[in-house]
């Protein structure tokens, strides 16, 4: 079997060129949405994730600003800049770029965010909607992840639903959207006994654990929905998955390639919520 590939940066373009009747409406009434974000420090990674976040908003035609902060950055200059950008009226999403420096506590910066302004969903207002089922912003990648699912019409229902990371940004959340979508879900973690025990047991494998071909094709049952939220930098300068692509492709049913696969999604959905949250600010 040779599995069919998803392809994240296609559906990406196409979710955000369908954004165009939306950005109209509020052409119309005057308002473009403007996305701000917060960098401190110079984290190579992180240029990168803000540089294609500039790029996918301005092919959307939403506005984008960075705020850039030494290393050396108080959490009082942050939390300062964060309040004038609550108030801004030309700002609809704010998003804080993770990690922050070690002298910042993140969580207080975090709740810092306008809850109506929190793109990133990161906001624990935003992440109890969540967990209680209520609307609110969904955090990007869980919601990418989602969509991607839903346009490769994979059944949730009734499935089996495995998940190799528990962190609050991409892990846990999915958890939820895939209980919400009845899905039955098991949260595999760093202290996890035999994962590949579990993992074969999956018919959806979501993977976000940060290490580099951790799921070989042993670990994965024939037919299974591969997803690949992992990103890790090798010495060659090359992007590799959480997934060993080329020997996993042959067993699994669907499979996400790194990079060309959740990274897009995540990035099309935090503009979506910044086109939603400019509506939101004229209800
Ligand atoms: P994190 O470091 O906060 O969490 C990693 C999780 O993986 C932890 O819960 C840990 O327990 C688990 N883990 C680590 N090693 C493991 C192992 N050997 N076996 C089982 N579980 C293990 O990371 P994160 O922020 O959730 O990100 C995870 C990965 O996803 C990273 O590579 C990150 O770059 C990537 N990521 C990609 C996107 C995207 O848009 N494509 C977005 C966010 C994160």
């Amino acid at each position: 079997m040779t599995a069919t590939l998803i392809d994240g940066k296609l559906f990406a373009a196409e979710l955000r060129a369908a954004q165009k009747s939306a950005l109209s409406a509020l052409a119309a009434r005057g308002v473009q949405p403007g996305l701000a974000a917060i960098l401190a420090g110079d984290d190579p990674a992180s240029r990168v994730y803000l540089r294609n976040k500039a790029r996918a908003c301005e092919e959307t035609g939403v506005r984008s600003e960075v705020h850039e902060f030494p290393a050396s950055v108080s959490a009082s200059a942050l939390l300062e800049r964060l309040a004038q950008l609550n108030a801004d009226p030309r700002v609809h999403g704010i998003l804080v770029q993770l990690p922050l420096p070690p002298q910042i506590d993140a969580s207080q910066v975090l709740a810092a965010v306008s809850p109506m302004k929190d793109v990133d969903g990161f906001h624990a207002m935003n992440l109890g909607a969540l967990l209680q089922g209520r609307p609110g912003f969904v955090p990007g990648t869980p919601a990418g992840v989602m969509r991607l699912l839903e346009h490769a019409g994979v059944p949730l229902a009734g499935q089996h639903a495995v998940i190799v990371g528990r962190s609050t940004i991409v892990g846990k959340p999915l958890a939820l959207l895939l209980l919400q979508k009845d899905a039955t879900v098991t949260i595999c973690h760093s202290q996890t006994r035999d994962l590949a025990a579990v993992t074969q047991q999956a018919d959806i494998l979501i993977v976000a654990a940060g290490r580099a071909k951790l799921v070989t094709a042993q670990m994965v049952k024939r037919g299974a929905c591969v997803i690949d939220v992992g990103v890790n930098r090798m010495a060659d300068g090359k992007l590799e998955g959480d997934v060993d692509f080329a020997a996993v492709r042959e067993t699994a049913g669907w499979i996400t390639p790194v990079p060309g696969g959740v990274g897009p999604m995540t990035i099309a959905m935090l503009i979506i919520n910044t086109i939603r949250a400019a509506e939101l600010s004229l209800a």
